[in-house]
C-alpha cells in the first residue's frame, strides 16, 4: 500500500494551493459577509481545471484521478468553504453524472460548457419532506404524449441562483419510492421553473441556494439515464460528492487548526505563550491526529472510486470522520482563541459556522452512520 502522492499529484496540489492562497482566500470574508455567489472565483478555479476535474479530457474536463480532485478541494476549502462546495456540486453532482449516465445529446450540449465554466450546474433532490428520506419524493413526473409533466418543489438547491442547468429528481411511480424515481436534465431558463426562495444560511454563505417550483413539460430526451432508474443515479453521484465533502471538511478543519496554532504561539498568559500549557498542546495534538486519520479515510475512498469500485462504505466513513474531525477542530480553535475567535468577523468564527454544513448536506452524519451500520449488520 502506498500512502504517498505521486510526483504529479504533489505538483498539482502545490499549484492549486498557490492559486487558493492568491486568488480564493482574499475573497473569503467578503463572500461570507455579502452572501453573493462567487461566480468570478468559481470560474477562475475552472481555469485551473477544477470544473469537471474528473471528466474525461475529450469533453473538456481535467481528466484527473479522484485523489487529485479531493486534494484540490481540500486546498480550496482551506481558503473558502463556499467556493469549495460550489465546485463539488458542479463537478460531482452534475458534470460527472452527465458523463456517467447522460446520452450524447446531454454530453454534447452541456459537458464542454460546464467544464469551461461557461455554465454552472445544480442538483435538486431534497424536498420539504425528502431530506434524509430522499426516496420520499413528492415531485411528480406524469407521462404525457410528448414526454412528462413535472410538478413539485425542491429546496436548498445549491448553485441554483446562477446555474444554467439542473438535475431534477421526480417520482414517476408514486408509492415505489427508490424504485420509481426518474432524473431529468433541465435548462434553468425553461418556462415553468420558479425560484421561490433564497436560503439565508448560517454558514457556507454565498452558495446560491434556492428553492425551486416546477410546473412544466419536459421532453423524453431530457431523461437522464432510464425512466424509474433515477434514484441509483442520485446515490452514484452522492458517492463521489461525499468524498469531495470529506475533502471540503478537511480543508476547513486544517484552516481552523492553523489559526489555533498561530494564536497559541503568539498569545501570552501568565508570562508565556499559551502554547506552552499542556491543556492547549493536547487540544492541538488531538485535533491534528483526528484530521490526519480522516484524511487517510478520504484518500482511501478517493482511490477506491479511482479503481471504479463500489465505494459507498468508504465514502460514508470518510465524510463522517472528516466532517466530525473538522467540527472538533473548529470548536477547539474557538476555545483556544477564546474572545478573539468569538468576535464577529474573525476567521475562526466563519470556519465554525461553515463547518456545520459538512455534517448536514449530501447526507447527515446520522445518514452516514445508518449506511455504515447497515453494511456491518447486513441490513442495507
Ligand atoms: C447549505 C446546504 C446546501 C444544500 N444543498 C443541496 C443541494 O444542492 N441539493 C439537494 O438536493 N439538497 C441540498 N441540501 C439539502 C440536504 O441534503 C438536506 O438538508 C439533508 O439531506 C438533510 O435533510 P433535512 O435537512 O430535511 O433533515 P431531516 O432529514 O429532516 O433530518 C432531521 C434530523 O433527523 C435525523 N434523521 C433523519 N432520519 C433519521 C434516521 N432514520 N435515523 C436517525 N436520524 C435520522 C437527521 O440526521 C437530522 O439530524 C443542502 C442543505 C444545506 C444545509
Amino acid at each position: 500500500m502506498h500512502l504517498e502522492l505521486s510526483p504529479e499529484q504533489a505538483a498539482f496540489r502545490a499549484a492549486i494551493d498557490a492559486f487558493a492562497r492568491a486568488e480564493v482566500a482574499p475573497h473569503a470574508a467578503a463572500i461570507d459577509e455579502s452572501g453573493a455567489f462567487p461566480l468570478d472565483v468559481v470560474r477562475a478555479a475552472g481555469r485551473h481545471g477544477l470544473l469537471g476535474a474528473t471528466v474525461p479530457k475529450h469533453w473538456g474536463g481535467g481528466g484527473l484521478d479522484y485523489l487529485s480532485y479531493v486534494l484540490a478541494i481540500e486546498s480550496i476549502a482551506r481558503a473558502s468553504a463556499t467556493v469549495a462546495v460550489a465546485l463539488t456540486v458542479t463537478n460531482s453532482l452534475v458534470a460527472e453524472l452527465i458523463a456517467h449516465a447522460g446520452g450524447a445529446q446531454h454530453q454534447d450540449r452541456w459537458l464542454r460548457r460546464l467544464t469551461s465554466g461557461e455554465v454552472i450546474g445544480a442538483f435538486a433532490l431534497s424536498e420539504p419532506e425528502a431530506g434524509t428520506d430522499a426516496a420520499n419524493q413528492k415531485t411528480r413526473a406524469v407521462k404525457t404524449a410528448a414526454g412528462f409533466h413535472l410538478t413539485g418543489r425542491k429546496v436548498w438547491v445549491a448553485n441554483a441562483e446562477v446555474a444554467s442547468v439542473v438535475v431534477v429528481f421526480a417520482s414517476t411511480r408514486p408509492g415505489l419510492r427508490d424504485k420509481g424515481v426518474t432524473a431529468f436534465l433541465i435548462p434553468m431558463d425553461s418556462p415553468g421553473i420558479t425560484k421561490t426562495a433564497r436560503a439565508d444560511s448560517l454558514g457556507v454563505r454565498g452558495l446560491g441556494c434556492m428553492d425551486l417550483e416546477f410546473d412544466m413539460d419536459v421532453a423524453d430526451e431530457q431523461v437522464l439515464g432510464s425512466i424509474d432508474q433515477g434514484f441509483p443515479l442520485a446515490m452514484w453521484a452522492l458517492q463521489g460528492g461525499r468524498v469531495a465533502i470529506a475533502a471540503q471538511a478537511l480543508g476547513i478543519g486544517e484552516a481552523a487548526l492553523a489559526e489555533a496554532i498561530a494564536y497559541a504561539k503568539e498569545r501570552q498568559a501568565f508570562g508565556q505563550p499559551i502554547a506552552n500549557y499542556q491543556a492547549i498542546k493536547w487540544m492541538l495534538a488531538d485535533r491534528a491526529t483526528e484530521l490526519e486519520a480522516a484524511r487517510m479515510l478520504t484518500w482511501k475512498a478517493a482511490t477506491a472510486k479511482d479503481r471504479q469500485e463500489r465505494s459507498t462504505l468508504e465514502a460514508s466513513m470518510a465524510k463522517l470522520a472528516a466532517s466530525e474531525a473538522a467540527h472538533h477542530a473548529a470548536d477547539r480553535a474557538m476555545q483556544i482563541l477564546a474572545s478573539a475567535g468569538y468576535r464577529r468577523g474573525s476567521v475562526v468564527e466563519r470556519l465554525f459556522r461553515d463547518v456545520l454544513a459538512t455534517e448536514i448536506y449530501q447526507g447527515t452524519s446520522e445518514a452516514q452512520r445508518l449506511i455504515i451500520a447497515g453494511r456491518l449488520l447486513g441490513t442495507s
